[in-house]
């Protein structure tokens, strides 16, 4: 295998399948194991092969791999980056605890952190205090979906 990005197989709400489906055919699943949604190695808005592991030539063995949050070519939100999304202004919007205009502050925030920008640290003090309202139970569920899609230096700020 030459040095480049191999291409990932990822199921609908994000668990890994495979970060070198691309090269290793075996690896494929049709179904995910895990929830049993469809796979896709490409993104669904502009067909682009979704990034998977980085071959260097010399370096044998595997790192950890993350589903990428984006499309790298158009920029759009990969389906379980929405999914997961929802998933979260969901629960808060259930938990009753936020006002209206918080629910939706809230909504932009979730966003906000699923990226790498300036704004994302503001966005984690923000839900950080939001998620310290409402009931624990909502807290713990919410913590379990943005684990997943949040960057490291969020989660590290709203769970240290
Ligand atoms: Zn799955
Ligand atoms: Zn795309």
């Amino acid at each position: 295998m030459r040095e480049g990005y191999d291409v990932a197989q990822i199921c609908m709400n994000g668990h890994v399948i495979a970060s070198t489906a691309g090269s290793s055919p075996e690896f494929r699943k049709s179904f995910c194991d895990k929830c049993g949604e469809t796979t896709i190695m490409a993104c669904p808005d502009c067909q682009s092969p979704i990034q998977g592991h980085y071959h260097c030539p010399g370096v044998i063995g595997f790192f950890d791999y993350d589903a990428p949050h984006y499309c790298q070519n158009c920029g759009k939100a990969f389906p379980w980056t929405t999914r997961a999304l929802e998933a979260a202004r969901q629960l808060a919007t259930d938990d009753d605890t936020l006002s209206a205009d918080e629910s939706e502050r809230f909504a932009k925030d979730l966003e906000e952190i699923t990226r790498e920008t300036p704004q994302a640290k503001a966005s984690a003090g923000r839900i950080k205090k939001m998620l310290g309202k409402m009931t624990a139970g909502t807290g713990a569920a919410i913590r379990d979906i943005l684990i997943d899609i949040a960057s490291e230096s969020v989660r590290k700020m709203i769970w240290p």
